[in-house]
């Protein structure tokens, strides 16, 4: 199917064969008719399949027609961090490129006054993150009556982060007489709730079945002791063909321990997580991008909304602690359409969490072995091996597919304290204290009552290790008294409780995109 057919318009069609894209997507091609046609969507996709392109060509297109007023904007996307709202808005700037639209981008980081002018002068799209935007409501700056079309993006991220509420009071600001489109990368039964509840007669969208990793990315699992970990990505790095690669880790200490080793062994390395400055994020993912740095070790700040379309690899260093990072993880390979490759490697610990993942995603990740050194098997819930274990070096018989351990080479220090196989979610969340990388929503001078004195219905999902309880006291307390110094206001202890800020952002920082500062028409 060609762009032509689907009913865009011509100056759309001429941006989007500027970008270099000669046919649209699954959900391009299932979205954009449906959108044209004033309808709802529900739509079922992840991030990596064209999403964004098909609300946001068609939303030019019908935005081409009217104009803004003053604080009252027409359209109105709610993106879960401020990375995607930016990466967003990025798309709105590149496919609307032949039209004059004004957009407004409310995210933290940003100063107020910069945002409260653009909505002065007349947001046709105003691009949120819904913590932010509930401050310019507070603040009497913005009018949400007259919005026409809603996008909800990444609404399972919105849930796991806690920002239900925000988007529910939101949703209750706008006019009924809207189209709405909702997009979430999975559908569990609390999701569809919601999109039953904000959306009208839907049409439903399905590129890829809830959840599954996408089928353009081949797959690995290497199951090997936990202090051979870090040979084992080296084997493993060394065998493939890595054009570049993100290796994700689940502590943030063990990104920079896993970097100081990567570079001690020659490799260009760089690491990217939440305790790092905005500019030097910033610049690591540039150099990233630029090709400058060929191995970027991350935390799961990383996993979404980063969008390198020829990324050839992702290593996970640890198994993801929940199901769902393994899905938005991997997404980052085999991004539009490539083949992408994805390797996992699991200590004989972490059976439990490989077998959520396996039932989440519908298939068995093939096991593979990584030359020269122990394969085993997991533990079972006895602590014996499930299967036989094997020495170091392999079966007699396997054809070494990476370097050999080099002799005494000095194993790297190891500090991971062993995992007890029940409740591992939470164990290791209070362990590394490292919630999702959260950036503080800024929030105005001068504000009405705090917002978590009111009431709050939402109530986390099962699954993700972010319950409040003892748990994450813990967590609490052993976060670094520099984290915690700057925690005295309510908002932000709430927040923060719940484990689920909204993810600082990767790559935007203080950059304030050029349409911020372009004039109005
Ligand atoms: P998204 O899922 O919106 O994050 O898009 C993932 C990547 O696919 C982005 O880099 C887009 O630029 C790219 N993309 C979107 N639509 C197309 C298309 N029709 N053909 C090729 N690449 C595309």
């Amino acid at each position: 199917m060609s762009f032509e057919s689907l009913g865009l318009s011509a100056p759309v069609l001429q941006a989007v064969a500027d970008k270099g894209y000669t046919e649209p997507t699954p959900i391009q091609e299932k979205a954009i008719p449906i959108v044209l046609m004033g309808r709802d969507v529900l739509g079922c996709a992840q991030t990596g399949t064209g999403k964004t392109a098909s609300f946001v060509l068609p939303m030019i297109d019908i935005l081409a027609e009217g104009r803004a007023k003053s604080r009252m904007p027409r359209t109105l996307i709610l993106e879960p961090t401020r990375e995607l709202a930016a990466q967003v808005a990025e798309n709105f700037e590149i496919y609307g490129k032949n039209h004059k639209l004004n957009m407004a981008l409310l995210i933290g980081g940003v100063s107020f006054p910069d945002q409260e002018r653009a909505l002065e002068r007349g947001a046709d799209v105003l691009i949120a993150t819904p913590g932010r935007l509930l401050d310019h409501v507070e603040r009497g700056g913005i009018l949400l009556n007259d919005v026409k079309i809603l996008v909800i993006d990444e609404a399972d991220r919105m849930l796991d982060m806690g920002f239900i509420p925000d988007v529910e009071r939101i949703v209750g600001l706008l006019s009924p007489m809207r189209q709405t489109l909702f997009f979430s990368a999975t559908m569990p039964p609390e999701i569809r709730r919601l999109a039953d509840r904000f959306l009208s007669n839907p049409k439903e969208v399905t590129v890829s079945p809830p959840a599954s990793a996408g089928t353009n990315i081949v797959q690995g699992l290497a199951i090997v002791p936990e202090d051979e970990k870090r040979e084992a990505l080296r084997g493993l790095i060394k065998s493939q063909d890595v054009k570049n690669a993100i290796v994700f880790c689940n502590r943030k200490r063990d990104v920079v321990t896993l970097l100081g080793s990567l570079k001690k062994h020659g490799f260009n390395a760089g690491a990217l997580h939440g305790d790092m400055s905005q500019p030097a994020r910033m610049e690591t993912l540039e150099r990233f991008k630029q090709g400058e740095i060929q191995i970027l070790v991350a935390s799961d700040v990383a996993a979404r909304g980063l969008d390198i379309v020829d990324m050839s690899h992702v290593f996970n260093f640890d198994v993801p602690f929940s199901p769902e990072d393994y899905v938005h993880r991997i997404g980052r390979t085999g991004r539009a359409g490539k083949t992408g490759h994805s390797f996992t490697l699991a200590s004989p610990s972490e059976g439990d969490l490989v077998q959520a993942i396996e039932k989440l995603i519908g298939t068995t990740i093939p096991r593979i072995e990584v030359a020269g050194l122990v394969t085993t098997d997991f533990e079972a819930s006895d602590g014996r091996r499930r299967g036989r274990g094997r020495g170091r070096g392999g079966r007699s018989g396997d054809k070494p597919r990476g370097p050999r351990r080099e002799a005494k080479e000095p194993r790297e220090h190891h500090e991971r304290k062993p995992r007890p196989p029940a409740e591992p979610h939470a164990e290791a969340r209070a362990e590394l204290h490292e919630p999702r990388e959260h950036a503080s929503r800024e929030r105005a001078p001068r504000e009405q009552a705090p917002r978590e004195q009111r009431p709050r219905e939402h109530k986390p999902r099962e699954h993700a290790p972010r319950e409040h309880g003892p748990r994450e006291h813990r967590a609490e307390q052993h976060r670094p008294q520099r984290e915690r110094k700057s925690d005295h206001r309510p908002e932000r202890r709430e927040r923060r409780h719940e484990g689920r800020d909204e993810p600082a952002p990767v790559g935007l920082g203080d950059h304030v995109p050029a349409f911020l500062a372009r004039s109005s028409r």
